[in-house]
């Protein structure tokens, strides 16, 4: 089976959207834009559907896929209650990159494997046209992970995932590049307190502008031990990862982080390995290497790129990848969040 494919990259194809709502209807696969990564949908009230993206993913079935929807209405028929924090956040942010852990309506209304059994629901409202009127002309909620076999980095291109993906969906609405590159921030909400279980593009210092009480769960930056307890499943697994080794150095003084960049350089060079260097545009003349590549200027420019570069890299006969860190505040937490994952935690600070 090949999917069909429609061109969405400079206007809208309305007619072509409808076609891929139907998919969705009948209980088959979309692969649909949305702001952040590409999306592997089917209709979330559909426990067969959705049974067939963890199996086109290799995904583990407890790992919870976050429900998209189109309006507020959709949200009020999946979650028990919204409270008034969570609704600030939606005001706020929604349409937008922040996926809301809220409290299950009944099993009845979004099935078990949707939400791994939990008795929770991430839920999200896209800011993408061609997304908003997937679910809108399909007229339910829709189930979508990142479009990726499980572990690889998230599809932010169709060129990049089409290979991978096309026998595996029945539909393929191509949008171009996603705008922001990285996965949603995912957040639990209890009481007057947010903790972030993933961080995005909408940063910590943006949800404290709505409570005091922001906290970074634990998990994000440190390591999963075998037996810890997750907060939210997905971390838990190897992400993001190029087939390529990998390691990130990082230092806040930029000139220490580029001399050990060049040591390690020169280590691994004189093992025999061939070595590439992503760094940002400012510092590439400074690493002693002939392969090196842009990841951008600014962390909205690395967020966009990161996945496309790591993809790009199993395309080629790197040995060895040295990826630069960047600070993690703000939207650099979720570029680190992603990059020591990429690397298996392979990451140096000095
Ligand atoms: P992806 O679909 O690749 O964007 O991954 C979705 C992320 O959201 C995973 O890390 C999940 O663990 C997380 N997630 C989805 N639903 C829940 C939930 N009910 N509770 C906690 N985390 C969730
Ligand atoms: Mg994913």
């Amino acid at each position: 089976m090949k999917a069909k494919y429609s061109n969405q990259k400079e206007k809208l194809n309305i007619k072509e959207i409808e076609e891929a709502a139907e998919e969705i209807k009948k209980g088959n696969l979309v692969l649909f834009p949305t702001e952040t990564v590409y999306g592997i949908g089917a209709n979330a009230l559909d426990e067969k559907a959705v049974k067939r993206i963890f199996e086109a993913k290799g995904r583990a079935g407890d790992n919870p896929l976050i429900v998209h929807v189109s309006n507020i209405k959709m949200v009020e028929e999946i979650v028990k209650d919204i409270s008034d924090v969570e609704r600030k956040l939606i005001n706020k942010f929604w349409p937008g990159p922040l996926t809301i852990i809220f409290n299950r309506k009944s099993k009845e209304v979004i099935p078990n494997v949707v939400t791994a059994n939990l008795d929770t629901v991430g839920v999200r409202m896209p800011n993408n046209e061609i997304a908003i009127e997937l679910i809108e002309k399909a007229k339910v909620p829709i189930a979508a992970p990142s479009a990726n076999i499980s572990g690889k980095p998230s599809g932010t291109n169709i060129e990049d995932i089409i290979e991978e993906l096309q026998d595996k969906v029945d539909y393929i609405l191509d949008g171009g590049f996603t705008d922001i590159g990285l996965e949603s921030t995912v957040i639990r909400v209890i009481g007057d307190e947010i903790n972030i279980l993933r961080p995005g593009k909408i940063t910590k210092e943006e949800l404290e502008e709505v409570v005091n009480d922001v906290k970074v769960d634990s998990h994000v930056l440190g390591k999963v031990g075998k037996d810890d307890v997750v907060a939210s499943p997905g971390m838990k697994y190897r992400h993001y990862a190029p087939t390529t080794s990998c390691m990130m150095i990082y230092s806040n003084d930029e000139n220490k982080m580029i001399s050990r960049i060049n040591e390690e350089i020169k280590e691994l060079e004189q093992q025999g390995k061939k070595v590439l260097v992503l760094g940002k545009k400012e510092h590439l003349d400074k690493y002693i290497v002939d392969n090196k590549w842009n990841m951008g200027s600014d962390l909205n420019e690395i967020a966009k790129n990161i996945f496309m570069l790591l993809r790009k890299v199993d395309k080629e006969d790197f040995d060895f990848v040295i990826i630069e860190g960047v600070e993690s505040k703000g939207l650099g937490l979720a570029i680190t969040n992603r990059l020591i994952r990429a690397c298996a935690y392979n990451y140096i600070i000095v």
